[in-house]
Parts: C-alpha cells; sequence; structure tokens
C-alpha cells in the first residue's frame, strides 16, 4: 500500500472531521472527507450532515469544485454506492474525475457497500484500509457496533470522590467534581443520541440531562433523555420530563431489552449517566464499550460505592479495563478506559444479538 505524507495528514484530518459531528449523524455514520488537487494541496473537506443531508464526500466535493478532477479524495468509510436520499457518493465522484480514493473502513453493510468496486471499475485507483485502526476505534466505533451487534455503543459516566464514593453517607451528591469536569459532561452528552438513568437517580438527583453551552442556555441538539423506569417510581413533576429536549421512559426488564428499545429509536451512542445499580447491570451483561470516570480528589470514607454489584467473588474474576486517556480537567481527573476482560458472569449470561 503506497500512501504519501499528504494522504496521511489529509486521513488524520478527515478523522478530525468525523469526530466533530458525533452524535448529530444517527443512524448514519459520522464520516469525515478531505480532497487533494492533483499537487496534494488541500481543496475542500466535509463531514456527514444530520440524517437527509448530504454525505461526506458531497460536501467536499462542492467545495473542492474543478480542482477535484485528477484528484484524491481521502475518506474515514469507503464512499456508497446505494441510491439513499442523496445518491450514491461512488457515482458523484466518477462524474467529479477524481483519480484516487484512499479510504480507512470498508464499508460492512450490504446495503451500501460496491463502492470501491465500482470507482475500480471505472478506472479509479482505490486503497482501502489505510489507518483502519485508527478510524474504527474513532467516531465510526458507535456506528459499527450497531452494525455489527445490532444495539447501541454504551459509554458509560460516573464522577466519584479519590475512595470511589458518588454520594455521601447521608445521600448527598451534589458537585462531586468542579465546573471543568461538569462543562465535560455536557460536550460528552453532546456526541451521544441518548442519556439514560435509573428511575433512582431520576428520583433522588431529579437531574434535567440536557446539554447546556458555556453560557447555560440549552444546545441547539439535545440527545433524547431516557429514564428506565420499571416499576412507575418517576413523578410527574421530574425535570427530566420538562419540555427542554425529548424523553422516554423505558419499563424494559434487562439492559439488553433497553438497547434494543433504543436501537429501534435509531440511538447508536448511548450515554449511561447512573446510578450504581443499573451501571452494575450493563457491566455483569458486558454491555459497556467505554467508561469515562471523574475522578475529584476529594475523600469521603463512606457512601454508595461507584459500581454495585458485579458478582465478583475472587481477584481473578475482577473485571479488566485498559486506560485510553488520562486528561486533568480543572482540580480533576478524567480517565477514559475500555474494558478487556468481562467477569465471569458474561460468560453465562444470555446475550441476544
Ligand atoms: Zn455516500
Amino acid at each position: 500500500m503506497t500512501v504519501s505524507t499528504a494522504e496521511r495528514q489529509a486521513m488524520i484530518r478527515a478523522r478530525e472531521l468525523g469526530a466533530a459531528v458525533l452524535g448529530t449523524t444517527s443512524p448514519n455514520p459520522p464520516v469525515g472527507a478531505v480532497i487533494l488537487a492533483p499537487d496534494g494541496t488541500p481543496v475542500g473537506e466535509g463531514a456527514t450532515a444530520p440524517p437527509g443531508g448530504p454525505h461526506a464526500e458531497i460536501t467536499a466535493l462542492a467545495q473542492a469544485g474543478g480542482r477535484a478532477r485528477g484528484g484524491t479524495v481521502v475518506v474515514t468509510l469507503e464512499p456508497c454506492a446505494h441510491t439513499g436520499r442523496t445518491g450514491p457518493c461512488a457515482d458523484a465522484l466518477l462524474a467529479a474525475g477524481v483519480a484516487r480514493v484512499v479510504v480507512a473502513v470498508p464499508e460492512p453493510t450490504e446495503l451500501a457497500d460496491g463502492g470501491a468496486d465500482r470507482l475500480r471499475a471505472a478506472g479509479v485507483d482505490v486503497e482501502v484500509g489505510v489507518e483502519r485502526d485508527e478510524a474504527e476505534a474513532g467516531a465510526l466505533a458507535a456506528w459499527l457496533t450497531g452494525v455489527r451487534e445490532h444495539r447501541p455503543f454504551v459509554v458509560w459516566k460516573v464522577a466519584a470522590t479519590l475512595d470511589g464514593r458518588v454520594a455521601a453517607a447521608d445521600g448527598s451528591s451534589r458537585w462531586i467534581t468542579g465546573e471543568a469536569a461538569r462543562a465535560a459532561v455536557h460536550q460528552l452528552r453532546a456526541t451521544c443520541d441518548a442519556v439514560v438513568v435509573g428511575s433512582g437517580t431520576a428520583v433522588v438527583d431529579d437531574p434535567q440531562l440536557t446539554v447546556r453551552d458555556v453560557a447555560g442556555g440549552l444546545a441547539g441538539r439535545q440527545p433524547l433523555r431516557v429514564v428506565v423506569d420499571r416499576r412507575g417510581r418517576l413523578p410527574a413533576t421530574a425535570r427530566v420530563l420538562d419540555d427542554a429536549a425529548p424523553t422516554h421512559v423505558s419499563r424494559a426488564d434487562t439492559p439488553a431489552d433497553l438497547l434494543a428499545e433504543l436501537f429501534d429509536r435509531n440511538v447508536r451512542r448511548l450515554l449511561l449517566e447512573g446510578g450504581p445499580t443499573l451501571a452494575a447491570a450493563f457491566l455483569r451483561e458486558g454491555l459497556v464499550d467505554e467508561v469515562v470516570v471523574h475522578l475529584a480528589p476529594t475523600l469521603l470514607g463512606a457512601g454508595p460505592p461507584l459500581v454495585g454489584d458485579l458478582g465478583i467473588s475472587t481477584i481473578s474474576d475482577a473485571l479488566s479495563l485498559a486506560t485510553i486517556e488520562v486528561t486533568p480537567l480543572g482540580g480533576d481527573v478524567q480517565l477514559r478506559l475500555r474494558p478487556t476482560r468481562h467477569t465471569g458472569a458474561r460468560q453465562s449470561a444470555d446475550r441476544r444479538s
């Protein structure tokens, strides 16, 4: 595989463009595309628009205009070959006269694949699999989980003290973390299609679960707010039921049932915000894909732990996580982790496909 330095730089930029629209494209993939003129100069870029809008390649082509002719398209996902609401991108690339297409991830769905073949058949030079791992671990991760497992990608977020407490012994939990960490939570919610809490959290903490901008105003796009409330405990006065954003109250019995319900509502990336019992249920089923912990440099010595019973009784069964990123947030620390080995409970659990 021969890939130029300009193409590698364009691929990094394409991943950034895709990441910037994470949370706005579901059920479509957040793709980024960059067009290079024949001399390697970037002349156009684009990212997937919200559903019904143009795909990344189309926006990038429009920006490049005639400078795309004989040039190279660098894109995080194989250009589509199916006629959806926007027409196949492979045909648009051919019409624009591009000479080469560099792709990170091959199209995994039968509906849209065949783009690379169509381009090659027309004489375009196509490279597939360039920096594929990086692209799959980035903005496309949630969408790929949807394609492969027919369920949303689950990010579990929790704020805790240094000794892993999410509240004090009297139940008070306001402002465990500082302002920077709370702002980061709003940014994280903005990258998700839905935010989920259990009825316990909804009743005790009464969160609004909205996305707010730095000035404190409601953001233009709000994820679906979801309360898991099997026993009908949620009072009609709960803030999560206000008109600031759409809300879904679920009676689902298991995490897998909840995920199936939300997948049908086009949720591809879900933020699980607690509490310890709901988080434990997801972890026991092996249904957490990423963990974001906001750790405050305080000690409580008592109070509920950040996760409930995982059914683990011996150290060799511990659930292991790999640290992806460590970021200081004001006086707090953000850890991003991915489970690497699940508990014994997971192997015996019934998992739906
Ligand atoms: Zn397309």
